[in-house]
């Protein structure tokens, strides 16, 4: 008999404690289980000791297949559900982030690119050209049609010689068939918005962040004048929302403005924004966390300490649970259809299906990589692909190329984390970035109130 590598189990206390049940689950095969306090203490008892022999729950076991009766079936299912991955990642496009300058005009305390070199706010007209000359050779035979990210600094700036630019840079897109998303702050949205409209030109998504109401995001994310932004932000997402097109609204989440999101959430719900089908809005939470410095001074949260004060904020103010449903490691999923969501083999899409570039034609593998030198890959003016090395350690980065992964239970949840956040903190990019996988999903089972013994479709029943 063979106790499959990805079988896993947690306390459902959230203490390590097996007196109020345990979690037992499986992303490879899709099982997922809840064990009231006596059978834990027997499946533990049994599971420590190594030997199945007379457990009275073997045959549950192997009929969930949280054991194998052979290692090779566990083999073959691995390189099944792997190909099923494979062949919806090749058929996912492309995501290519574009930085059109560094320069932003707002200052927000927590900024990462606060230290940027971004004296330059013009985007000239033979890199814009060189770029769509570059992207469309590279992504050419792509199955599925790329898509452009703009991303910053910011790249909706005032200033006519900017926007000039930058729609030069749009109607390039527009001729090239790529569909838009953009990451903006939203100060200048509202004016940008006619100009979009005008030109027809095929926007798939616009982000805009909030990180709460007026007086807390005006705090947070104050203009570099000082002013408020949240004025001139509202608009624009009402105005985006009014003119069909689809906003996803983010919020950076640290302890100063956790128990005053739902502040935000009743904004958006009095606004009727949450009315809206998720293809029009969408929320994002993210945590605001140390990528490139030190944010000595700012209560930051730990990824699950974040999410468990966001299920007690949500008990506390329902308002939220309509707000924003967290993905719980596939909880939320499996509050909807009843089953887990495909084993995930790489989380980290650098360098594979995202790629990023600037202005100045430097290339990068992703969001978090952008303009930092250390990660710089090569220069699509110059031609010069000065580091085919790092390139490979993106493109390999798997559950399986990470040695740490590839012993792990829960890596087809969690799929090795973030690569820069991984190189930031060990210096290799095959190296991990745990995700508190376990405690994810006893937060999310509370907070989807999932409770039946069964939990998942898949697998067979226990
Ligand atoms: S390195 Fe991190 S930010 Fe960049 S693509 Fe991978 S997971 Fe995303
Ligand atoms: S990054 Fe950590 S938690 Fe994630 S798969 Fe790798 S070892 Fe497991």
């Amino acid at each position: 008999m063979h106790y499959s590598k990805y079988t896993f189990h947690a306390s459902l206390s959230g203490n390590g404690a097996s007196s109020a049940g345990l979690v037992i689950g499986n992303y490879l095969t899709g099982s997922m289980d809840i064990m009231d306090k006596k059978e834990s203490e027997l499946f533990l008892h049994y599971q420590e000791s190594g030997s199945w022999e007379n457990y009275p729950g073997i045959t549950d076991l192997l009929h969930r297949r949280y054991i194998f009766e052979h290692e090779q079936e566990e083999r073959e299912l691995i390189n099944e559900k792997r190909q099923l991955f494979l062949t919806e990642y090749a058929n996912t496009p492309v995501q290519i982030i574009f930085t059109p300058t560094y320069v932003c005009n707002m200052g927000c305390s927590y900024c990462y690119q606060a230290d940027y070199e971004n004296t330059s706010a013009t985007l000239k007209k033979d890199v814009v050209d060189s770029f769509f000359d570059y992207i469309n050779k590279t992504f050419a035979r792509e199955k599925v049609k790329p898509y452009i990210t703009l991303f910053g600094g910011e790249p909706l700036l005032g200033g006519n010689e900017y926007k000039t630019s930058l729609l030069y840079f749009l109607h390039k897109a527009k001729e090239f068939e790529y569909e838009i998303a953009m990451v903006t702050n939203g100060y200048e949205l509202e004016n940008y918005l006619p100009c979009f409209i005008e030109n027809k030109f095929n926007i798939k998504e616009i982000q805009v962040t909030l990180d709460g109401i007026e007086e807390i995001h005006d705090k947070r994310r104050p203009m570099k004048t000082k002013a408020g932004s949240f004025d001139n932000v509202t608009r624009g997402i009402n105005k985006a929302l009014q003119n069909g097109f689809r906003i996803n609204l983010r919020s950076i989440i640290d302890k100063d403005n956790m128990a005053e999101l739902y502040k935000l959430a009743e904004y958006a719900q009095d606004r009727g924004w949450l009315n809206y089908p998720s293809a029009r809005f969408q929320t994002t939470l993210g945590r605001n966390y140390e990528l490139h410095f030190c944010q000595a001074g700012t209560p930051l949260y730990e990824r699950s300490e974040m999410w468990k004060d966001f299920a007690g904020e949500a008990e506390k103010h329902p308002v939220l649970y309509k707000y924003h449903s967290p993905q719980f490691h596939g909880m939320h999923n499996l509050s909807r259809t009843g089953e887990l969501p495909l084993p995930v083999f790489d989380g980290c899409p650098a360098g594979k299906k995202e790629w990023a570039f600037d202005f100045k034609g430097d290339i990068y593998g992703c969001t978090a990589s952008v303009g930092v030198e250390k990660y710089r890959l090569g220069n699509f003016i110059s031609g010069d692909r000065i580091n085919e090395e790092q390139v490979n350690e993106w493109k390999t980065r798997d559950v399986f190329s990470i040695p740490e992964c590839s012993q792990c239970a829960v890596s087809l949840s969690c799929g090795g984390g973030c690569g820069v956040l991984a190189a930031n903190k060990t210096g290799k990019i095959l190296s991990p970035d745990c995700r508190p996988v376990k405690d994810l999903i006893v937060t999310g089972l509370r907070y989807y109130n999932i409770q039946t013994k069964e939990l998942s479709a898949t697998g067979g029943n226990i």
